[in-house]
């Protein structure tokens, strides 16, 4: 029986599917579903701006996605701010779990479904997923580099052993089990030292760490919170990209845990030297230890995955449909999860067997979810240009001028973001300019989202023109 944290992943790995990554991050971090029944369903969300967006901007999209994971007539979404904390399990009318009403062909409304509130990914005290151990990560031969690199240093920090890598760099694209990988490290200093001190971080906390400590005077807060560890690891380093005051916090921090013969883990989705507006005294520093590289899992390596995930949810399935399901999806370990997600909802919701027949079903539903290569670069620029207001032979143009420039790096990050135009094909596309323009395009557009309400909301609302 799926309970309502099944539900809502589901209805999230759909989600995710159809919309961009800092989209569905910055607007579906936080919520969960907390009741649905019959006709109507309640989401929680932590605040009052992400509710309107939601209920502006993604009804339909979470509204059909419910109805597609329930296969209910769910009519009505409810958003309601309350900030769920993970550690905190308040259960409500005791606790009982979604159910599919006893009857597989629950008519509309019938689904006699139960609030119930559940734990969001456990997250443990070091703010690590307790999913993310080394048991749970099948290696195949595009991350047996990166595996045997990570042993080795968690084996090290156990035993207080000189580092054989120091920081040991692992890069990859999105998917491919790079937390997953640098946790598992941290897990097993947790078993293996006692009385490690761990600290885990994606790049953007870092940073919001030192802005906001510095801010407030508060720089040896700071030093004590990242100099004292025994293993520091950052995820994403990526986005330090043209951060200098963080780069040089970095700088810093990493000079200080290295003398110590502390180790240092970052991930990245690219290697060091194509990571734009990074400092070379840091690119260096990242080259010193070991770089690893993780590439898309085999076919055989994603049948040994879905494999384990089954297990995991005690979800048995036949080999056919799992050779069926690894065959089909090849992109990223994140995507056959989420595929494997939607079979599981289907089957036990319908009661249905969980055969190859079915698993096509979910397939071609997927497929044809409206994925974001459907639209072209042409269609991209078109867009853009009419939301500003301004010529397509401008924004292609030369002009440095900031009313310009802005809109070109939009066009640009939506065309690495929505088309996944590599950046050469990008830079050609505008005004044959150099691929590494459309880089920095892109990661600064990227940054600006995090941090500027309005670039936030310019974009997204480019985003809802492209796909009307
Ligand atoms: P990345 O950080 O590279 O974007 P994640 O580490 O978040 O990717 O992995 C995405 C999902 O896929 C996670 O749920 C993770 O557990 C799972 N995953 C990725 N690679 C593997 C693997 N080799 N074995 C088992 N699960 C994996
Ligand atoms: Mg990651």
């Amino acid at each position: 029986m799926l309970n309502s944290s099944q539900v809502w992943q589901a209805v999230l790995g759909e989600l995710e599917l159809t919309i961009s990554k800092p989209n569905f991050t910055t607007w579906f971090k936080g919520s969960c579903l907390v009741a649905c029944d019959g006709d109507r369903a309640t989401v929680c969300v932590p605040n009052t701006f992400t509710k309107s967006w939601l209920e502006q901007k993604y009804h339909q999209h979470i509204l059909r996605a419910l109805q597609n994971v329930t296969q209910t007539h769910v009519k009505q979404i409810v958003y309601r701010v309350e900030v769920v904390r993970p550690d905190a399990v308040p259960m409500h009318g005791g606790g009982e779990v979604i159910r599919a009403g006893g009857t597989a062909t629950a008519a509309a409304g019938s689904l006699a479904t139960v609030a119930t509130r559940e734990v969001p990914p456990v997250v443990n005290e070091h703010g690590l997923n307790q999913k993310y151990t080394f048991d749970t990560f099948v290696v195949g031969k595009a991350s047996e580099l990166a595996h045997a690199a990570c042993q080795a240093v968690a084996q090290a920090v156990c035993e207080a052993k000189p580092k054989p890598y120091n920081p040991l760099f692992i890069y990859g694209g999105v998917g491919l089990g790079k937390t997953h990988l640098m946790q598992a490290i941290g897990h097993q200093v947790v078993a293996g030292l006692s009385g490690a001190k761990i600290r885990y971080v994606t790049c953007e906390q870092f940073m919001h760490d030192f802005v906001s400590t510095v801010r407030r005077g508060e720089a040896k807060e700071f030093h004590d919170r990242y100099r004292t560890v025994d293993l520091l690891l950052i995820d994403d380093i990526q986005f330090i990209s043209g951060r200098e005051g963080t780069q040089e916090a970095f700088f810093h921090t990493f000079n200080h845990l290295h003398q110590h013969d502390k180790q240092v883990i970052l991930t990245s989705d690219r290697p060091p030297k194509a990571i734009q507006a990074l400092e070379q005294r840091l690119q260096s520093r990242f080259e010193w230890g070991m770089i690893a590289d993780i590439q898309n899992p085999d076919l055989e390596t994603r049948i040994a995955i879905l494999e384990t995930k089954c297990r995991e949810r005690e979800f048995p399935l036949s080999h056919e449909v799992i050779r069926y399901l690894a065959s089909n999806i090849q992109s990223n370990v994140r995507e056959l999860e989420g595929a494997l997600n939607k079979f599981h909802a289907h089957v036990q919701f319908h009661k249905v067997p969980a055969v190859v027949e079915v698993a096509r079903q979910i397939i071609t539903q997927l497929s044809t979810l409206p994925r974001k290569t459907a639209i072209t670069p042409k269609q991209l620029i078109q867009t853009v240009s009419t939301f500003f207001d301004i010529a397509i032979v401008d924004i292609i143009g030369k002009s440095r001028k900031k009313e310009l420039v802005n809109p070109r790096q939009i066009v640009m990050y939506l065309m690495r973001e929505e088309i996944k135009s590599s950046y050469p094909a990008i830079g050609n596309e505008i005004g044959g300019r150099d691929h590494t323009t459309a880089m920095h395009a892109y990661d600064k557009i990227s940054r600006e989202i995090e941090n500027n309400e309005k670039m936030r909301q310019d974009v997204q609302l480019i985003r809802q023109r492209l796909y009307v």
